[in-house]
């Protein structure tokens, strides 16, 4: 098996079993040893990850605005700590609406992917007073 991000073969292997939070589903969670990421194979598994996150998120109450958030902001600071300077550029893959992102200064370079379309249309305006 590849790994998804470094895309390096034969680095990788399952290091446990976890219960989807979304379906009636355990996965396998793998690592690669040389970039540390963690991440499953979808292909081992006959699942539509589209529809199930647009339908776990369809019955979820939209944001209707940003709100700063202690555990957000605990988390850029883990990021920072981690990679020892600040970062200039995050991507926050599976982002929902976003939320997560604008805890980082809007003069670095934040982008998001989502897979639910629930999501995109929750996302929250945003005012730049600049
Ligand atoms: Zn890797």
């Amino acid at each position: 098996m590849y790994c998804r991000i470094c895309k390096k073969e034969n680095n990788v292997k399952s290091i446990r079993s976890i219960k989807s939070p979304f379906i009636d589903l355990t996965y396998k969670l793998y690592e690669c040893s040389l970039c540390r990421s963690k991440f499953f194979n979808s292909d081992e598994y006959d699942i539509n990850l589209h529809s199930i996150y647009n339908d776990y998120y369809k019955n979820q109450n939209p944001a209707t605005s940003f709100i700063k958030d202690k555990y957000w902001e605990n988390q850029v600071k883990i990021i920072k700590k981690i990679l020892g300077h600040k970062p200039q550029s995050v991507l926050d893959a599976g982002c929902k609406t976003g939320d997560f992102l604008m805890h980082f200064p809007d003069n670095i370079i934040r982008e998001g992917v989502e897979l639910s379309d629930s999501n995109y249309y929750s996302v929250p305006k945003v005012v730049d007073n600049n």
